[in-house]
């Protein structure tokens, strides 16, 4: 079985790829099975620019074809805030808590709905070139937490056409439909190895 490297520590990120990717039939491997620690400054302007510097990291360092996503959520009233900035949105080892706190308290005085959608750019590093796609999903932000699945912004994000939000889905639901899965769905039709 061909092996494939996830460049992620995130368990929720992991879950969701490792499910998306069952019927390729790579093996695949995330730098928490590696414990791989190492941080990787997430210093581009862009999810694809970020993607492609994990991946190609990671590949330099362990020489077999690695995937790597970059993603976050873009809220239209902050500007695209908090954009490539959502892992660290309330600052350095924030937690998914103190990153949906700060997002409440920055629209709570701006009028809803509150339009946002999450974009995911996944990457496929193999040396000598790269694959890439991007998935894109639209839905409001609420201001009442619900829901337990998921991670991340999920319980604040209500996608376009649903009235529970992306934490009250069924993780098989989200996976059908979240930006996440358009992107490596997409790039599942391109890899050929
Ligand atoms: P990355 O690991 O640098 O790609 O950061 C992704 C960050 O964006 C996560 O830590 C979340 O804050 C947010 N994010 C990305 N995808 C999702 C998702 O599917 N649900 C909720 N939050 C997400």
């Amino acid at each position: 079985m061909p092996e494939i490297i996830f460049a992620s520590r995130n368990k929720g990120k992991i879950q969701e790829v490792k499910d998306i990717l069952v019927d390729t039939g790579l093996h695949i491997i995330s730098l928490l099975d590696l414990n791989d620690h190492e941080d990787i400054i997430e210093d581009g302007l862009t999810f694809e620019e970020n993607a492609v510097k994990k991946a190609s990291h990671v590949f330099n360092k362990y020489k077999i074809p690695v995937i790597a996503d970059d993603s976050g959520l873009v809220v239209n009233q902050l500007n695209g805030r908090p954009g490539v900035h959502s892992a660290r949105y309330s600052g350095t080892n924030a937690s998914d808590d103190q990153n949906n706190l700060k997002l409440i308290e920055e629209l709570k005085y701006l009028p809803e709905p509150h339009p946002a959608y999450y974009v995911c750019s996944a990457v496929c590093y193999y040396g000598d070139n790269y694959l890439t796609a991007e998935g894109k999903e639209n839905g409001i932000i609420i201001l009442n937490p619900k829901g337990s699945n998921g991670f991340g912004y999920d319980p604040l994000f209500i996608p376009e056409n649903y009235s529970v939000t992306m934490a009250e889905l069924d993780p098989k639901e989200k996976n059908k439909i979240s930006h996440r899965a358009k992107a490596f769905n997409e790039l599942k039709k391109k890899i050929s190895f």
